[in-house]
């Protein structure tokens, strides 16, 4: 029965709305964020429940947390035994609950008379017959516990003593409201309000505990460069806004299911839990560092690019928070003494750059120490077998890591943009190459070297390939060009007269591994483009896979009705050479013809 003040009567609420009621995320947030359970007696709040006991005459009073599962008792007067010493109970011997579920005041004079409420164990096991309990609601709107006034006789309780209950538990609640601030603050960082250091190590631990046994959790330390510097010159206040920048452009690059907090000063740190491999890892901190490279951090009017570096630790459910951070925060000052942009700790602490950063850096010494070679693979007449040119395919033998394959390689430089100086390196060498063999063999051979998206970019690509030819004395038919469909959808301005410069020295244009990009097949209208080249996936399952079939003799349709010629990839089986020549193709190229291979290791020709 409720009162006009919002008091309950000796009623109890049915148990199921209770438990729903207790279990609300956000109150057991609350409540966790009072960092008050299980905590040691504490004198502030102790005093509470004394003056409510003596004020109201009674022998106990409590002030009662409901946790998920329990009672904990975060202040207590006159409790005895066990019940002191334990300080909490289970739900069955709690009046407080009802309080807490209903954010009530209940007020009960005899327990006996209560259907529910009698078979309460609080009754049986703490002699609890009268009671009066005020909800202890934070200023969030959570309920987080109550304080209650118990006697061990059936009472009365006057309007005077309820008000007093009230008032001692708004000063309460005031007191809790106030520490649930400063704890709020102890564990964020003042300027960016996010996680501080206390907080991410203890994220991370419970992130490790829940991770599954085949998952990785990564740890990112994300150091800002020359923050130093950026400090000294901007002055400290500019420099905070800069560090306030920076926290919402990473914050904004990160993962729902991460954790992005501020360890220290210029340091920012990522929790990445549920990731699977080392490809993974480094995509996520590409990200950051791209969020950053993405465009300047505008500061009092003026644009300031700024970098970051980073350090990147794994572990799995057995390891410790506090040493992945630290090894984290390690690899990270290895990279910037380096100067390097990431690194990775392995399992036993010592960083290094991770395998693809190494092949990067060695790619670059590649360059300079002439490891990059060129291997040339036949294209060939499916009637007769006569070569019409080469492709030139680029080949690393690599000092460090042995041969490796350009499907690891050519990925790589095109992100660190070294694809440039090695797409030019191919041509000189495709170039020197076609012209020994116009003198020697044969005078209208051509060859055809792959250019990358990234280069078609370059203003000045269309001069270089010219010049190329100029300084080996060839004709531009010499040359044959293969782009990707990839490239050409990005094509812009630049890329477009770069390929009408290459055309008009009379250098015919090939689309390489048609049918596995996007296919949005308008720009072949635009651009111009004078052969196709079929990618080998088609043709490996030629014959045995209709679809496969019924897409060559599509693609040869319409290159036929645009009067451009179709070279089919990956050719390894007579059966799929004569496929394809009974479906009218001209032109191959594969294993079966002839793999890539060095000249001087009596390859081609
Ligand atoms: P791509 O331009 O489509 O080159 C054809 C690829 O198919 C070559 O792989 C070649 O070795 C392989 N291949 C040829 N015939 C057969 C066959 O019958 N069976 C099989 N299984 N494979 C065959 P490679 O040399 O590993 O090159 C892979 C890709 O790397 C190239 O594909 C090209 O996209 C890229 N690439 C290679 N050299 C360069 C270069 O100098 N510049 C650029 N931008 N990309 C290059
Ligand atoms: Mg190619
Ligand atoms: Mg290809």
């Amino acid at each position: 029965m409720k009162s006009d003040q919002g008091r309950c009567a000796n009623s109890a609420p049915a148990d199921i709305d209770i438990i729903d009621a207790i279990h609300d995320g956000a109150r057991l947030a609350a409540l966790r964020g009072l960092d008050l359970l299980d905590s040691a007696p504490d004198e502030e709040i102790d005093r509470f429940t004394r003056l409510a006991a003596e004020t109201l005459g009674v022998p106990v009073s409590l002030v009662s947390l409901l946790d998920s599962d329990r009672q904990f008792f975060a202040g207590h007067h006159g409790l005895g035994g066990i019940w002191a010493t334990d300080r909490q109970t289970p739900f069955s011997h709690s009046f407080c609950k009802y309080v807490v579920a209903t954010k009530q005041t209940l007020v009960v004079e005899d327990a006996r008379r209560d259907a529910v409420l009698s078979r309460n164990l609080a009754v049986r096991d703490l002699g609890v017959l009268a009671y009066a309990g005020v909800p202890l609601v934070l200023a969030d709107g959570n309920a987080v516990g109550a304080l209650c006034a118990i006697d061990h006789q059936p009472r009365h309780w006057t309007e005077h003593e309820l008000a007093v209950l009230e008032d001692l538990a708004a000063c309460l609640r005031s007191l809790l409201d106030m520490r649930a601030a400063l704890n709020e603050r102890g564990l964020h960082d003042r300027l960016t309000g996010l996680p501080n250091r206390d907080l991410l190590v203890a994220y991370c631990d419970q992130l490790l505990e829940r991770s599954g046994s085949e998952e990785l959790m990564a740890v990112m330390c994300v150091g800002i460069d020359s923050f130093a510097q950026i400090n000294q010159a901007l002055g400290a206040r500019e420099a905070d806004k800069v560090l306030e920048a920076v926290a919402h452009r990473l914050g904004g690059a990160v993962r729902r299911s991460d954790v992005f907090g501020r360890l220290r000063g210029d340091v920012f740190t990522l929790l990445a839990p549920g990731v699977t491999d080392e490809a993974e890892i480094l995509t996520l901190a590409g990200r950051l560092r791209e969020a950053l490279a993405a465009r300047p951090i505008q500061i009092g009017g003026e644009a300031l690019w700024v970098g970051a570096t980073v350090g990147i630790a794994a572990g799995r459910s057995d390891d410790s928070g506090p040493d992945l951070i630290a090894q984290a925060a390690h690899a990270m000052r290895e990279a910037k003494q380096r100067r390097d942009r990431i690194w990775v700790s392995d399992a036993s602490g010592n960083a290094r750059a991770s395998s693809q950063l190494r092949l990067r850096d060695g790619l670059r010494r590649a360059l300079d120490a002439g490891e990059i070679y060129a291997a040339f693979q036949p294209v060939v007449a499916l009637d007769g077998g006569q070569v019409r040119a080469f492709e030139a395919l680029a080949r690393w033998n690599s000092t460090e890591f042995g041969e490796v394959s350009p499907a690891e390689f050519i990925p790589i430089a095109e992100l660190t943009g070294d694809i440039i100086p090695l797409g030019e390196r191919m041509l000189e060498l495709a170039a020197e190459q076609v012209a020994a063999w116009r003198v020697e063999t044969d005078p209208d051979l051509c060859v055809g070297v792959n250019v990358s998206p990234l280069q078609l970019e370059q203003s000045n690509f269309g001069e270089v390939f010219a010049d190329t030819l100029s300084r080996f004395g060839l004709p531009g038919e010499a040359f044959g060009i293969e782009i990707t469909e990839g490239g050409l959808l990005e094509t812009g301005e630049i890329q477009l007269r770069n390929l009408r410069e290459i055309k008009r020295l009379g250098t015919r244009i090939a689309l390489d591994d048609f049918g596995t990009g996007y296919s949005a097949l308008s720009y072949l209208r635009h651009f111009p483009i004078d052969t196709m080249k079929i990618d080998r996936c088609f043709i490996e399952t030629l014959g045995e896979d209709r679809v496969s079939t019924s897409l060559v003799r599509a693609i040869l349709a319409m290159a036929s009705g645009m009067e451009m010629q179709v070279v089919a990839e990956g050719i390894e089986t007579e059966e799929q050479a004569d496929l394809l020549r009974e479906l009218g193709c001209l032109w191959g190229q594969g294993f079966l013809f002839g793999r890539p291979a060095a000249v001087e290791s009596g390859g081609p020709v």
